[in-house]
């Protein structure tokens, strides 16, 4: 096996904080896709590690290839023009070497997974009940009777009003909320040791996204169960993670605790995402400010910082080398950046920018839209 771009794995959390086996290890990740344009690295080189009992976000803009690594994780991506690189194990057992039958019996109970759309997540043909059913009458061999009981507890705990008439309809009887509790039913009926939640909110009403994320975050503690929460939203992730990481251009740009990084961001991109936070406080007729510029493709090679076209506080130096992950304070936070948020470097990098008429005197960027 070969770790492209490899620096030699980032130490993690667990390895520091106790003695508990992590539940996932991810090292080296590296997914490509072989495109008419030449290979697209969606992942490149990503490691973390999921303690347990925690939830863990991944955040980043559309394309930063967070789809791309729970897939990988999952090994849920097509064989004929992926090449996935690097480590991956669930509770000690590697994804990496299991066969699609070994695989199969893994999707369940081991890990599963939420995906945002939850219309194309469910059968149109088939009954409600059945489909929260199917899981256990796969994985646990039980009868029709108690797997039908079984799919009616399921239903209640994820808050589905008169689940017993539910049980006996078809997803396009039920609103785009309750869909997407029953697809958390179906990933939950198995008694998942690991749930993988791929933007389980997206496709929502705003006042609908919040109900899911409750309901998701309440089975992750009731259950002790470790959560990966992948959105676009970095306002999704507070409050309801311990962790996250920050994905750009399929890099892990920034990793730190939940409260760490709000406090104390150090990577001008995970900035920019936080200043993309709607705020409650701003009228409602105030321009929201979102990232000017596009991400790179990932199939021309990268020279330099991924984010440095985009980012207020780039040098010449940004576009000639790209940083390590390096720690901020301790292990638990660490970024990619020569010119790091809230420091003397990142200040006079600004004031540099703002002097040689890159950015406005209020300090956005000029000439990148
Ligand atoms: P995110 O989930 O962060 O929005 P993805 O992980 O879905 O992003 O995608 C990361 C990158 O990989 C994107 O540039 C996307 O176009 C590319 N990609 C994803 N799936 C495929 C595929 N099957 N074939 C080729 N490129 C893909
Ligand atoms: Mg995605």
């Amino acid at each position: 096996m070969s770790y492209p771009n490899s620096d030699g794995p980032v130490d993690t959390v667990a390895d520091t904080v106790d003695d508990h086996a992590p539940v996932l290890v991810v090292k080296n990740l590296t997914t490509t896709f072989a495109t008419p344009r030449g290979p697209l690295t969606a992942v490149d080189d990503v490691s973390f590690t999921l303690r347990r009992g925690t939830a863990l976000g991944i955040v980043g803009e559309s394309g930063s290839g967070k789809s791309v690594t729970a897939r990988s994780v999952m090994r849920l991506l097509p064989k004929s023009n992926v090449t996935t690189t690097g480590e991956v194990s669930i509770n000690g057992i590697d994804m990496m070497a299991l066969g699609p039958k070994e695989l199969r019996a893994m999707w369940g109970p081991e890990v599963a997974m939420v995906f945002q759309d939850p219309l194309g997540s469910l059968n149109p043909v088939m009954r409600i009940g059945d489909q929260v059913a199917e899981g256990l009458r796969i994985h646990h061999n039980v009868s029709r009777k108690e797997a039908r009981a079984a799919a009616l507890q399921l239903l209640r705990q994820v808050g589905i009003p008169s689940p017993q008439t539910r049980l006996d309809e078809y997803p396009h009887q039920l609103s785009g909320g309750m869909r997407q509790r029953v697809v958390i039913a179906i990933a939950l009926s198995c008694g998942p040791k690991l749930l993988i939640a791929d933007e389980p909110t997206t496709a929502l009403d705003v006042t609908v996204q919040a109900q899911i994320l409750d309901l998701l975050s309440d089975q992750q503690t009731e259950r002790h169960m470790p959560l990966v929460l992948i959105t676009h939203d970095l306002g999704v992730v507070a409050g309801r993670t311990q962790e996250v990481i920050v994905m750009y251009a399929g890099r892990i740009m920034e990793r730190a605790r939940t409260p760490v990084l709000f406090r104390d961001m150090k990577m001008p991109y995970t900035e920019a995402l936080f200043r993309s936070i709607p705020k409650v406080e701003y009228p409602s007729h105030t321009r929201l400010a979102i990232i000017p510029g596009r991400p790179p493709t990932m199939v021309e090679p990268i020279r330099g910082c991924r984010f440095a076209p985009r980012c207020r506080y780039a040098q010449d130096r940004c576009l000639e080398e790209e940083p390590e992950l390096t720690p901020a304070v301790d292990r638990d936070h660490v970024y990619r950046c020569f010119y790091p948020v809230g420091t003397p470097e990142g200040e006079q990098a600004l004031e540099i920018n703002r002097s040689n008429g890159r950015l406005t005197p209020e300090g956005e960027l000029i000439g990148v839209s």
